[in-house]
C-alpha cells in the first residue's frame, strides 16, 4: 500500500488532535485556527503510512482523507 495524498476536510475537523497524538510527523493541529494541518511528507516507511492511516481510523469527525495507490486505481 503506497499512500498518495493526505488531505483534511477542515469544515468537519474539531480541532482536538488525535491525528496531532497518533502522527506528529504528518499532523500538526494549529493552535489559532483549530484545525488539523498536514504539514510532513507522508510518504516513507511502512510505519509512517501505518500511522497515517490509524490517525484517519481515529478521527471522530471522519475529517482525514488518505488516497491510496489501491483507492486511486479503482477509480
Ligand atoms: S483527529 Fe480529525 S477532527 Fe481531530 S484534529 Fe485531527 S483531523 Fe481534526
Amino acid at each position: 500500500m503506497k499512500i498518495l495524498a493526505v488531505e483534511v476536510d477542515e469544515g468537519f475537523c474539531d480541532g482536538v488532535g488525535y491525528c496531532e497524538k497518533i502522527c506528529p510527523d504528518v499532523f500538526m493541529v494549529d493552535p489559532q485556527r483549530r484545525k488539523a494541518v498536514v504539514v510532513g511528507e507522508f510518504r516513507g516507511s511502512r510505519e509512517l503510512a501505518e500511522r497515517v492511516q490509524l490517525a484517519e481510523n481515529s478521527c471522530p469527525m471522519r475529517a482525514i482523507v488518505v488516497t491510496t495507490e489501491e483507492a486511486s486505481d479503482i477509480g
